[in-house]
Parts: C-alpha cells; structure tokens; sequence
C-alpha cells in the first residue's frame, strides 16, 4: 500500500466496516468516502481494493475466531445486492451520459459542464455517511457523478469541460430521472439607427391580452408590429438557430423619436442558440440590406454578459434635433437670447406626466450644455440640444405644466410644441 499520510489502515478498517454494517456498498461508494488515499486512482479502483483490505481483515478474524462474515461488502452486480447508499446510480452512469450526449446532439459548442441534482433522500443518506465516517476523506457524491458523466461525455463527443463559461450546461435530475440542457446565450454587440418613427425598441406585448393574442392585436400580441429588437434579432435568430432574443440597449429613445448620428449601442441577447459561430459581417450586411428603409446597425461583433451591465450603467450625453411650433409668432432674437441664457444651466425635472406610470414622480437635475437654433420660420424653428443622458427634452420644450424648470415655453411666453425629434449624436 502506498503511503498516505492522512489515514491509516487501522482506520480504514473501521470506517468501511461501520460503511459496510449497513448492507452491500458498490465500489464507488466505498472508494468515494477515502478521496485521499493512493492518488489518483479513480473510486471504483480504490473501493474495489478497499473491499480486498476489509476481505483479509475479515478472514483473519474468522480464522482466529472461527466465524464467518462477508456477504455484507459483496459486489451489488455480482448478485441482487443493491448498494444501499446509491441505490445503484453510479453503476448506471452510462445510461446518464448517453442522455447528454442525445440531448446535445442538435448543438454546435465547444465546452460543457455537468451538473446533478440527486433526491432529498439520497442527500439525507448522505449526511447520515458522513456522521457515521467522520467524512473527513470524502468527497459528495453529486462530485463523483459530475465527474465521471463529464469524463465519459467529453470522450465521446470530443468536448471540453469548462468550469466557468461552459456553453452547455447538462443538469442530471436523478429524481425525474432526466437530462435538461441549459445553453448559454450568444451576445452580440452593435450600434442601431432608427429611421422610422413609431417603432419602439423592444417588442411590445398587447396589453389587451399580455402577449398571447386577441381581437386587438389581431392576434399577434404585439401592441406594435415591430421593434428594433424583431428587425435585428431575426436576422441573427436564423443564423444562429436561436429560440428568442433578448435586447439590451444603452437607454432607449422614445417611439416616436428616431435615432440618427452614430447610433446608439446595444446588445443582443440570442437565448437558446443551436449555433455558436456564424458569420456576423453577413448578419450585418443582411439587416442593413432588407431592413434598411427602417434601422442600420454597425459595428457588429461577439460581446459578453457583462457588456450589458456596461451599457446600462452608461450616461451618455446627447445631442438632439428638435422641431418645435409656437401658438404665435415669435421673435428670433427673443429665441436666441433665451436659448443663449439656458446654455450651461441645470435643469429641475419632475417626473413627466407621460411616463408616471411606470417611473417613479421625482426630481433629477440633468445638465444641458448648448443649445442653438439651427432653423427660424416665425411660428417655427428647429434647435439643436446638446444635453446630459437622461434628460427629458420633450418636456424642456414644453415645461409639462411646470414640472421641468426652467423651459422654453416659460421663458419665451408661448405655448410651446416638439413636432419631432431626433437623437443626433450619441457621445460613445
Ligand atoms: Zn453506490
Ligand atoms: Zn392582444
């Protein structure tokens, strides 16, 4: 026997005989509760040679007893002994890993993990092992399943096992006695320009019926037809045999406002994806080709998840085109002079009216830096706004009833009305 510092086999005796009292015990079972002794062996190995240990030990003592004791430690395949701690699982691997292997077979990827979810009893048994070994030199059994089913899937399917980003992740439901696959997400990093109004962000569900159809969505349930999300997302969708998507942008402009300029970074989440590689320049070039009346995406490449926590906590300042009517004629130099006089200040806005809600009523100060007015007709003029992100432009336009100070309305005494606006620029 090799030497092993941390127990003896003395000790050894002791723990699988107390192991072995209870009824038949596999090899894995018994090889599983002393990880420790004579490297790396396996726990099929090092049961088997512990049950040949216990068999000497046993015979001695017959021998100078004269009685008779071992049907207890016997093999559970070699006769209707059932191991008592497994009940027979970690001699069934195979069928487990034959399950991950069919449930994968539909999925390009290069790395997975396995991971078990063993029964309530099953777990009880355990504990109840490690009370009665003193379980210093074990390891769980969910270990040696995760193990072992990794081992003999990655022989098989010739596939990596990843411990921390697997893109597949099998999970053993010894209780339902079934294999689920979790796959991980494909994310893909882009900027979209939206030159329609009237298309919102992310689909939008019918809130007649919650997205499952009814006379008012026509049955689509869709409250609109389509989204920058549906128009990006089916394009990589179909190349990469996805299920759904997820879109994660930096903010988002208000339906009816489009998004010029640069365009505004987003990632696109594709769940559930059959596909890991596919080529994006072409994902690209179809969008900006059959979609291109409506959005045009750049910048086109892989991303991860943390990209998205990015994006979202991103301030961005902006700059905007705003077409605004007044109720009368209004004088250029009055414009100038007001506009000139709230370059630099810090605005104070109250929740708009339009967005209650859904966002909670208080006040954020939101910076504007310049504005200028690019177009003057008298009754009407376009300006461009450069300001913090976040800031309500609509409502620094109109004053919401006084609930953005200060405002243009206000300031000009007029009654004062965004005909549309545009995102120009996007400052990242
Ligand atoms: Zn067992
Ligand atoms: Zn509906």
């Amino acid at each position: 026997m090799n030497k092993d510092e941390s127990i003896d086999l003395e000790e050894i005796i002791k723990i699988s005989k107390e192991i072995t009292d209870d009824g038949a015990v596999c090899n894995r079972c018994l090889g599983r509760q002393f990880v420790n002794l004579w490297g790396n062996i396996g726990n099929e190995e090092r049961g088997r040679r512990i049950k040949e240990i216990l068999l000497d030990y046993y015979k001695r003592e017959s021998s100078l007893k004269n009685g008779h004791r071992s049907a207890s430690i016997r093999d559970p395949l070699e006769g209707d002994h059932v191991c008592w701690i497994c009940g027979g699982l970690l001699d069934d691997l195979d069928k487990w890993v034959r399950r991950c292997v069919n449930i994968s077979e539909d999925y390009g990827y290069d790395t997975f993990l396995v991971g078990t979810h063993i029964s309530g009893l099953l777990h009880e048994t355990e504990e109840y092992l490690w009370e009665k070994t003193g379980a210093r030199h074990t390891e769980s059994i969910k270990a040696e399943i995760n193990r072992e089913v990794g081992k003999r899937v990655g022989e098989i399917t010739g596939k990596d096992v990843d411990f921390v980003k697997p893109d597949l992740l099998f999970l053993l439901d010894i209780p339902s006695d079934c294999v689920t696959i979790n796959v991980k997400p494909i994310y893909i990093y882009g900027r979209y320009k939206k030159y329609v109004r009237n298309i919102p962000q992310t689909r939008w569900p019918c809130r007649a019926c919650g997205g499952i159809g009814c006379p008012v969505c026509n049955y689509t349930g869709k409250k609109y037809q389509e989204s920058v999300e549906e128009l990006i997302g089916k394009h990589a969708l179909k190349s990469f045999l996805g299920e759904s998507t997820k879109f994660h942008g930096a903010g988002r402009e208000d339906i009816d406002v489009r998004m010029l300029g640069n365009g505004r970074p987003f990632v696109l989440e594709i769940v559930n994806p059959k596909k890991r590689l596919s080529d994006l320049a072409e994902i690209e070039q179809d969008i900006n080709k059959y979609e291109r009346d409506k959005i045009e995406v750049s910048d086109i490449r892989f991303a991860d998840k943390e990209e998205i926590y990015y994006l979202k906590s991103l301030k961005v300042d902006k700059i905007y085109k705003c077409d605004v009517s007044f109720d009368r004629i209004v004088n250029k130099e009055d414009i100038i002079k007001v506009i000139t006089s709230m370059s630099g200040i810090t605005l104070r806005q109250r929740t708009p009216t339009r967005v209650l809600h859904r966002r909670k009523d208080l006040i954020r100060e939101r910076r504007v830096d310049r504005i200028e007015l690019t177009d003057y007709s008298g009754d009407s003029v376009t300006l461009e706004i450069s300001c913090a992100g976040g800031t309500y432009v609509k409502e620094l336009i109109t004053g919401d009833s006084g609930r953005t100070v200060p405002n243009l309305s206000d300031l000009l005494g007029v009654t004062a009305t965004v005909r549309s606006l545009d995102v120009i620029s996007f400052n990242h």
